[in-house]
């Protein structure tokens, strides 16, 4: 039997319905929740990454600007822009569009944001809380996958759980998350020996590697979850053959489009093989821009709802 399809745009509707209830009732309170992406240089994914985030802020009626700057700005130049939006009220959440040009030092930009508007969740103090399972603003993707998981009825508790991918974005925040959900969570990468024989034992496999169709049908363990976080663009008929033994749909999009976007998971092992899976596109992707939202109007709600309460406390 076909595994179940986790559907990433149905979660994000589920999303966004209560996130709206949310944004009305602090719009009630004179609060417009509001988000600040930086952009340097014109990476083209980057322009279209930032595009899709401003629009989703005006869709749900948050207050969003785009700052850009040329490709040659300095760490100096963003530290004093990320300055300017931390004492800005309007702000609740501040975002930097990754990656930075080489010359910048990334870290001591996303050092620079005040926690507080983290919406990214990057920040060592918010990595902090994570560790220490304080409530703060945590890195999305990793959040995403959380609530598929949640909303699709997958048991977290309990369960082996293999993360494919330690990097600071996904892997490890992602590990952490599932720790607070009592899963018994494993991290391997590039160095871990017998990956396939181990991710063969976990009950919620997760691939977050940036290799195309590198988890096959050997690593995954029958009826077991699947969730692919990769993102790789193939452009040539030979990388998608490789990739798909049946199905001829992504040579006709590849002549269509010029190119196909495919996960780390070969896609019809997964169908095969496992209970669940989320598809690429179609899965984890659209849960990333969903709790972008989720965390501004979180910050929002926790920097001015603090002020009001200071404010009426001082009175
Ligand atoms: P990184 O490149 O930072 O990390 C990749 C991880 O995969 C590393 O830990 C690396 O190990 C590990 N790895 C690489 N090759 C292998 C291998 N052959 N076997 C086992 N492990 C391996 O990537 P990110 O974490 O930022 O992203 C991972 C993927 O997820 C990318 O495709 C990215 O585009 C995608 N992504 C998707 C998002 C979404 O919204 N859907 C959001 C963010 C990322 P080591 O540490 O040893 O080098």
């Amino acid at each position: 039997m076909a595994a179940r399809v986790l559907d990433g745009n149905k979660i994000r509707e589920e999303i966004i319905a209560d996130l709206a209830v949310e944004i009305r009732e602090l719009k009630a309170a004179g609060i417009t929740p509001g988000l600040a992406a930086i952009l340097v240089g014109d990476n083209p994914a980057s322009h279209i990454y930032v595009r899709n985030k401003v629009k989703a802020c005006q869709s749900l009626g948050l207050y969003s600007e785009k700052i850009e700057l040329p490709s040659e700005a300095s760490t100096e130049d963003l530290i004093k822009r990320v300055g300017e939006l931390n004492r800005r009220d309007s702000v609740d959440g501040i975002l930097i569009q990754l990656p930075l040009p080489p010359q910048v030092d990334t870290q001591a930009v996303l050092e620079a944001v005040d926690p507080a508007k983290d919406v990214d969740g990057l920040h060592p103090v918010n990595l902090g809380y994570l560790v220490s399972g304080r409530p703060g603003l945590v890195p999305c993707t990793p959040a995403g996958i959380v609530e598929i998981l949640r909303r699709g009825g997958i048991a977290m508790a309990g369960s082996q759980t293999l993360i494919i991918g330690r990097s600071n974005l996904v892997g490890k925040p992602l590990a952490l998350l599932l720790l607070r959900e009592h899963a018994t969570v494993t991290i391997a990468h590039s160095r871990t020996r017998a990956l396939a024989p181990l991710a063969r034992q976990a009950d919620i496999l997760i691939a977050a590697i940036g290799q195309p169709g590198l988890v096959t049908a050997e690593f995954i363990k029958p009826h077991a979850t699947v969730i692919d976080v990769g993102i790789n663009r193939l452009t040539t008929p030979e990388e998608i053959r490789r990739l798909y033994r049946q199905s001829s749909v992504p040579l006709h999009q590849l002549e269509a489009k010029g190119s196909v976007l495919v996960g780390d998971v070969q896609p019809e092992d997964a169908s095969e093989m496992a209970g669940a899976f989320t598809p690429v596109p179609g899965g984890v992707g659209p849960l990333t821009i969903a709790m972008l939202m989720v965390n501004s109007v979180r910050a929002a709600k926790r920097r001015r709802m603090d002020q009001k309460k200071t404010t009426t406390g001082s009175r």
